[in-house]
């Protein structure tokens, strides 16, 4: 199968097709940010787990994972 650049609209994880909320097509979304078709997190809490994870991967600095966090929501469709 061939490998898709799909991520999530809310959060920016790439997402495979275990990573679908149960029960959407629509594919948009997480099943860590959307569960029966309702948001799971808060702007500020998807601001705070993308930045943990910046850290986590490249060992930046909070300021610099919390700005990077917040360009890459700015590309997702959920912050539109
Ligand atoms: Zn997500």
């Amino acid at each position: 199968m061939a490998e898709t650049e799909h991520v999530c609209q809310s959060c920016g994880m790439p997402m495979s097709e275990e990573d679908y909320p149960e029960g959407s097509e629509q594919g948009d979304f997480c099943h860590y940010c959307m569960v029966h078709g309702e948001f799971t997190s808060t702007k500020e809490e998807v601001k705070v787990k993308i930045a943990d994870t910046v850290q986590e991967m490249t060992g930046r600095s909070r300021e610099e994972a919390e700005s990077l966090a917040e360009k890459k929501m700015s590309t997702l469709k959920r912050w539109q």
